[in-house]
């Protein structure tokens, strides 16, 4: 008996899920931008991490758990692949990565390519200061709305000596005119600071500022209203930090904040933002080596379903063409 062979890019998605090699939501390998509506990328760098190391081995921990994910979302009841074709594209690919400036223009460049082919990203780091670059390929015809999910709103200046770090990417997005900061929402904000410069600078530029203990006094569908009422219908980019959720639901990140929101709560805020115009999306700071049982990247590769139910529906019945 022989049995046909099927190649590892075009995997049956019905097969038990633990077979085969690991793709983010075991979506098909892409061999070409060609037929790609969404682009799962991993970004491997943790480069611009200040504490805990290991975000770098995030996008293959993910893909490892993101083969217990399957396709229906129980409370949309809508499929994202029978909405718009959805490939993992693979790695940046990285040959200056100890030099942080070219590795940005590294993930810059990928990044662009897929702009270029029409191919809305969603991306798993990494650290959080892949996203300046990325946001630097997107938002090329002006700034974007942002939702941002973090322990840390990450518009703080320098640390020792170097302006890109983790803690840093929002800052130089607004000044560089990416991301409009009167457009942009940070939520789940919290944890003891040695200065205050970065929430400082969030407020001072009109960002959004939702500290946790507003989120937990007012509850997730009021801080999905007034997301959806800071970033209205402009083209909007999503971020998610891990270390946004509690340590208790994800320990495996560098730099985890007691006292956070819960994962339940996560998906409700992400399950309410649909119909909005989104460009692209990440979720960043899982950290394999200080993850339990796999526990962060599981939520990493549902957070990353999430995204991807959200953006895909904008390719669904009802708008066939994404205008970005
Ligand atoms: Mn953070
Ligand atoms: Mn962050």
């Amino acid at each position: 008996m022989t049995t046909e062979f099927k190649s590892p890019s075009k995997p049956n998605r019905y097969a038990p899920r633990f077979t085969q090699v690991a793709t983010f939501l075991r979506a098909p390998l892409a061999e070409t931008l060609d037929d790609v509506d969404i682009g799962l990328v991993g970004v491997p760098y943790d480069g611009g991490l200040t504490n805990r190391p290991g975000a770098r081995h995030g996008p293959r921990e993910v893909r490892n758990e993101s083969s217990l994910m399957r396709m229906i979302n129980h409370t949309s009841r809508l499929n994202p692949f029978e909405l718009c074709r959805i490939a993992d594209v693979g790695d940046v690919p990285f040959s200056e990565i100890l030099i942080i400036e070219s590795a940005m223009k590294e993930i810059q460049s990928f990044f662009t390519q897929l702009k270029a082919a029409n191919v809305l990203p969603v991306s798993v780091g990494g650290d959080h200061s892949i996203s300046l670059p990325i946001l630097r390929s997107l938002a090329t015809s002006g700034p974007v709305a942002m939702i941002h999910f973090d322990a840390h709103t990450d518009t703080w200046a320098d640390f020792q000596g170097s302006k890109f770090h983790h803690g840093s990417p929002f800052r130089w997005a607004v000044e560089e005119n990416l991301i409009d900061p009167k457009k942009t929402i940070q939520i789940g904000i919290r944890g003891a600071q040695n200065i205050t410069d970065g929430w400082d600078y969030s407020i001072e530029k009109g960002m959004r500022v939702v500290f946790i203990e507003e989120l937990l006094e007012c509850g997730t569908q009021a801080i999905v209203e007034e997301a959806r009422r800071v970033v209205g219908d402009s083209p909007v980019y999503l971020t998610f930090d891990v270390d946004g959720l509690d340590p208790v639901y994800a320990p495996g990140t560098g730099t985890p904040e007691i006292g956070g929101f819960s994962t339940a709560q996560a998906l409700a805020m992400l399950k309410g933002l649909r119909g909005l115009n989104f460009i692209g999306g990440d979720v960043v700071e899982i950290s394999p080596p200080f993850d339990v049982s796999g526990l962060t990247s599981l939520a990493g590769a549902t957070i990353l379903y999430e995204i991807v139910c959200l953006m895909a529906e904008g390719f669904g019945p009802a708008t066939t063409q994404h205008t970005p």
